[in-house]
């Protein structure tokens, strides 16, 4: 797929306006790429139509070409959509917080129950499992195997009196987290392999009897399309209030997450990615766009090709600097794109060598930055086009206005005409600039 892409980039390449013709065949490269990922095709079609309308509305960005530009904007509607920012666990005032997992039978709900019960002990809460699957055999046996390797307590309804109701183990269970100051309480639910009455009317009863913070829709990521129609089951049928993605350590591309959370509105706010317990995160939208879309490698080439476009004005400046004609404009602007890569001590610490120059280092620290900044924004559009305009009283103005002294001032603009000249003299002799160097 990604090569299909890359040809679409390269026959948009640098067309200039974001043409309609541009965006819709940008568009059907999308297309194509969410119903690869299996997301739902109703959920392509309004997707695709939002995605279109924002292209259509966008500013035209020098830095990348048309279909990228398409690209950014998809990439960013999708982070959006699946969540932005993580939403947290919702914890009860009142303790126990309870947490219901629904979801069909294999969804990883069982197991899902060990990974939370781990993470919220590693949070510092007590959490306590209930078994509620009394439906096949072995289910209470696996969450009491879970749960042991999570080292939380189960609790689990006593063997030997046959099959037990769910609903009463729940309700036992919640007296119990009371009483044994559990303050989060994981209640793991009976699932079938399609959706089913019976199934959801259990749920529901099960709900009602335990009065959940959240229930946690458990859905298999391989599940594709019919994440739908299970989703759309089970907010119907039980209702849910957040969404845990599983098996996202196959090799769906994860489009399931998209359906889900664009059908019922409902946040993803887990990810399980493997079997054993730690195999566990909240969900990270970025990634999960990025995932969904397949596109790793021109997400990547788009932030690169924005690189380029510094790297450009960059070069720019360099021409500048080698006929001597640097402002002080170019020399602030300079300034602030380094700044943008964080704070300017740890930059020079990153150079080879660089130990040996502590002290000097230190020297350079960002309030000394922040001045010369001040300073520069001081003057004037033609004071900092043409230093040599900067006379005693215009030092004076300019140091009153940034805060400074006229000594510091004076300090900047000598030390400018130094630097300029020098840089002049060195481009000279290393011959860069001036149309001379090549660059590819
Ligand atoms: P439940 O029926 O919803 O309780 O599902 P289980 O928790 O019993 O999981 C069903 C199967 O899927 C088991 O074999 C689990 O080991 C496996 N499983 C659960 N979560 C994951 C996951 O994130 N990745 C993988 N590869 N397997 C998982
Ligand atoms: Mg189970």
């Amino acid at each position: 797929l990604s090569d299909r892409l890359t040809a679409a980039l390269q026959t948009l390449t640098r067309k200039g306006k974001l043409s309609d013709a541009d965006i819709d065949a940008t568009a059907r490269e999308i297309r194509i790429a969410l119903l690869e990922a299996d997301v739902a095709l109703g959920v392509v079609k309004t997707f695709i139509a939002r995605i279109k309308e924002r292209a259509k509305g966008a500013e035209v960005s020098q830095a990348l070409n048309p279909a990228q530009q398409v690209i950014k904007i998809v990439n960013e509607e999708l982070v959006g959509i699946l969540g932005g920012e993580t939403r947290r666990l919702n914890l009860a005032k009142t303790p126990p917080t309870v947490i219901m997992l629904a979801g069909l039978q294999g969804a990883g709900k069982t197991t899902l129950a060990g990974k939370l019960a781990m993470w919220l002990k590693k949070q510092g809460h007590a959490p306590m499992l209930v078994a509620c699957d009394l439906q096949r055999p072995n289910a209470v046996t696996q969450l009491q195997v879970v749960g042991e390797r999570a080292g939380v307590v189960t609790f689990a309804p006593e063997p030997g009196n046959g099959v037990g109701d769910p609903v009463d183990v729940a309700r036992r269970a919640i007296a119990e987290a009371k009483h044994a100051q559990h303050d989060v309480v994981v209640v793991d639910t009976a699932g079938r392999l399609g959706v089913d009455e019976e199934l959801m009317k259990q749920a529901a009863d099960i709900r009602d009897a335990v009065n959940p913070d959240e229930v946690l829709f458990v859905v298999d990521a391989m599940i594709g399309q019919d994440a739908v129609t299970t989703a759309e089951a089970f907010r119907d049928g039980v209702g849910f209030s957040g969404v845990v993605l599983t098996k996202l350590d196959g090799d769906a591309r994860g489009g399931a997450a998209l359906s889900v959370r664009e059908v019922t509105g409902q946040p993803i706010l887990f990810a399980s990615n493997g079997e054993k317990l730690e195999d566990f995160d909240t969900f990270h939208p970025d990634r999960m766009a990025s995932r969904i879309l397949g596109m790793g490698d021109v997400l990547t080439l788009i932030e690169q090709a924005e690189q380029a476009f510094d790297q450009k004005q960059a070069e720019k400046a360099a021409e500048k600097l080698s006929s001597g004609q640097l402002t002080l404009e170019d020399f602030l602007e300079q300034m602030l794109a380094v700044r943008k890569m964080g704070p300017i001590g740890n930059l020079l610490g990153m150079l080879p060598g660089a130990g040996q120059m502590k002290d000097q280092l230190a020297q350079v620290d960002d309030k000394h930055l922040d001045k010369l900044q001040a300073i520069i924004r001081g003057m004037t559009p033609a004071e900092r086009e043409d230093p040599k305009m900067i006379n005693g009283s215009r030092r004076l103005r300019i140091a009153n206005g940034s805060g400074v002294t006229v000594r510091e001032v004076n300090d900047l603009v000598n030390r400018f005409f130094e630097a300029r000249k020098m840089m002049a003299q060195m481009a000279g002799r290393f011959g860069f600039g001036g149309g001379g160097g090549s660059k590819s």
